[in-house]
């Protein structure tokens, strides 16, 4: 037997013995990680360290799109 890994998370491949069980713990796993919103609110731009008031991750549109092209 080989551990399985999910979303970070190990399972051994002992508990999964039928292919719906499997596809439940990956639907499982895709819903617990959903966030209701992307990367982390520090109270600073995450492109350039500027401070922004919460919830706003970005001083502008410009360092918004900046930041994603760096992904
Ligand atoms: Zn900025």
């Amino acid at each position: 037997m080989s551990p399985v890994y999910v979303m970070g998370a190990c399972i051994m491949s002992d508990d999964i013995d039928r292919a719906n069980d499997y596809a439940q713990i990956l639907t499982d796993a895709a819903l617990s990680v959903r966030k209701p919103s992307g990367p982390a609110v520090t109270g600073y731009c995450l492109n350039c360290d500027k401070q922004v008031d919460a919830p706003r991750r970005w001083c502008d549109a410009d360092c918004r799109d900046t930041w994603e092209r760096k992904l």
